[in-house]
């Protein structure tokens, strides 16, 4: 029996969408349709559809689909070692290391796979710290319609209505305030708090910016009490808004940052970083099979280096600057609200709950754009976008928005 033999056929998208109903454990819905191969910023499916794609792998693949230095990085790393195991340093994963915090505030970086796995990093960072400087305070403030993963600790974190009675019993410590309100904050502080955790930019939940008045007071308060301001970077990070980190824009340094989506360009990658007093955890306290891998380091280093290098950011803030004025030109015709978000991550509201119809009938007319919510459309492409690629996704917007509204 040949090795290909062992392997089902599978030959037409009927056949593979069968199967699929059949042997995939259901988790979310999903259309009738099977992605096959992707491009810079178009997707194709099995049918060879074609689809220009505004969500980017879920503000992933930030670089675009396949990206050349991606590619040569996974090959000449294969090629090399991939895998030492996590107990010893490698190379690409120092290098990494370094360049992250030359470019960043942090002067510590631990890496990991997923957002939510950084982010239970920097959860338990926060309670090691509260442990040994803040007599055993354990207490995260997160906000409500955070977003901080789907582990049991980051859905505990995550303010999500929906989620409150999910898999019970959460875990415990977890205290969800206002966004963007300081009194909120000042009421959930006590002795028990170790740290504030929050989006700069809530991705999922609909796209809503921090304050810049807020955090400016949020960051006094941590330094009054002694206790941690934590970032989720993991959507806004890696020059998603405008900037490499989102913390940039307000003038003011978190503690610890997550990082995560972006950073691999498509490879499950992330990071948590922390600044040098947070170097706190002991030897066994934290860490993973795949922690600091060397073909994720090695794919990690080339999608950070060309975003440096290719000044991704700057491109981020200019197409992300025309996609809303294009939004504000249209905005009275269709009557779009509350155009809003920095760089390349985008929100706007419809007039009526029917993201759910547009994301379809758009789908259809082959765009991917994505609704966090009933009105809300979320734009989040590769940061490699151009004036062409967002000219033609408006082309089949208008004619969307015409026909839904
Ligand atoms: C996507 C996301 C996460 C979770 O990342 P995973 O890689 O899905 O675990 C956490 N925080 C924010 C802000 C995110 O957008």
């Amino acid at each position: 029996m040949s090795i290909n033999s062992k392997y089902p056929a599978l030959n037409s998208t009927k056949e593979l969408l069968n199967e699929a109903k059949k042997s995939i454990l259901f988790v979310a819905e999903r259309p009738e349709i099977v992605m096959e191969r992707g491009q810079g910023m178009y997707l194709w499916d099995t049918d060879g559809k074609c689809y220009l794609d505004f969500i980017g792998g879920w503000g992933v693949t930030c670089l675009g689909h396949c990206p050349e230095a991606v590619k040569a990085a996974l090959i000449s790393q294969a090629d090399e070692l991939i895998n030492a195991s996590p107990s010893y340093y490698n190379k690409p994963m120092i290098q990494l290391a370094k360049l992250l915090t030359d470019y960043s505030c942090f002067d510590r970086v631990f890496f990991a796979s997923s957002g939510a796995e950084a982010n239970e990093g920097a959860i338990k960072l926060a309670r090691k710290y509260g442990a040994k400087f803040l007599k055993g305070a354990y207490e995260i403030i997160t906000t409500r319609n955070g977003f901080h993963g789907r582990t049991l600790a980051t859905m505990s974190a995550t303010g999500k209505e929906q989620w409150e009675s999910l898999f019970a019993p959460k875990v415990p410590g977890f205290k969800h305030v206002e966004f963007n309100n300081i009194d909120s904050i000042l009421d959930a502080v006590n002795a028990n708090t170790c740290a504030v955790m929050l989006e700069p930019i809530q991705g999922e939940g609909g796209v809503y910016a921090l304050d810049g008045e807020y955090i400016t007071k949020l960051r006094k308060i941590c330094d009054n009490l002694g206790i941690l301001l934590i970032f989720d970077e993991v959507q806004t990070g890696m020059g998603r808004t405008g900037k490499l980190f989102a913390y940039q824009h307000y003038g003011i340094e978190p503690d610890i940052m997550t990082l995560g989506k972006g950073i691999g360009g498509g490879y499950p990658l992330s990071a948590m970083l922390a600044k040098e007093k947070l170097n706190i955890f002991e030897a066994g306290d934290q860490g993973g099979t795949y922690s600091g891998q060397p073909l994720g380091m090695a794919v990690g280093l080339a999608v950070v280096s060309e975003i440096i290098n290719r000044n991704l950011a700057m491109n981020a803030e200019v197409q992300g600057d025309y996609i809303k004025r294009k939004l504000q030109e249209v905005s009275t015709i269709y009557n779009l609200k509350n155009i809003r978000g920095k760089g390349l991550l985008i929100g706007f509201d419809l007039p009526e709950d029917k993201g759910k119809e547009v994301v379809k009938e758009c789908l259809e007319e082959g765009l991917l754009i994505n609704s966090p919510r009933p009105a809300t459309i979320r734009l989040f492409p590769a940061l490699i976008v151009n004036r062409e690629e967002i000219d033609k996704m408006f082309e089949i917007l208008y004619r969307v928005l015409s026909k839904v509204l």
